[in-house]
């Protein structure tokens, strides 16, 4: 009986060492892929259309992500950023076309991002008119978020 009691507790050791030993690694983080939506990669450190070597980064406005997103499903990560040029002189049906390299996963950050454009757009809707859109460029928008962020 006591020797049954030792080797049960021999075990219980045995096990608790090679549980330190080896510990199970941290789950990879989640991610998702969303059929037909696709996303720049979230560097702030050049303008996110390809082979754009101007200075003067500031943040995508967040109704120009809201557009990209819902009407030609392509995520701006919110680090992501875009030159004085480009902001003022490219089509937003543009920016997708110029950016090469994309890739279509999605983690909880991005999710929490998306949801967090959203809610500002609901929030600013009176400001938020995709009718002000004008021909010249994506950012007719400039007019209702002309101070956007400098990255
Ligand atoms: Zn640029």
């Amino acid at each position: 009986m006591e020797l049954d009691r030792f080797a049960t507790h021999v075990d219980i050791e045995s096990m608790l060492q090679l549980i330190k030993a080896s510990p199970t690694p941290a789950p990879p983080a989640a991610v998702v892929n969303v059929q037909g939506v696709r996303r720049d990669s979230n560097t702030a450190r050049r303008c996110l259309i390809d082979n754009c070597n101007y200075g003067s980064l500031r943040q995508v406005p967040n109704s120009v992500k809201v557009q990209l997103l819902s009407y030609y499903y392509f995520y701006v990560p919110n680090h992501a950023c875009i030159c004085q040029w480009h902001l003022i002189h490219m089509a937003i049906e543009e920016i997708p076309e110029n950016i090469i390299n994309q890739m279509t996963d999605l983690n909880a950050e991005s999710v929490g991002d998306i949801i967090n454009l959203y809610t500002q757009a609901l929030e600013q809707r009176s400001n938020f008119n995709v009718d002000d859109v004008s021909d010249e460029g994506a950012f007719g928008l400039e007019e209702t978020e002309p101070h956007s962020t400098i990255c």
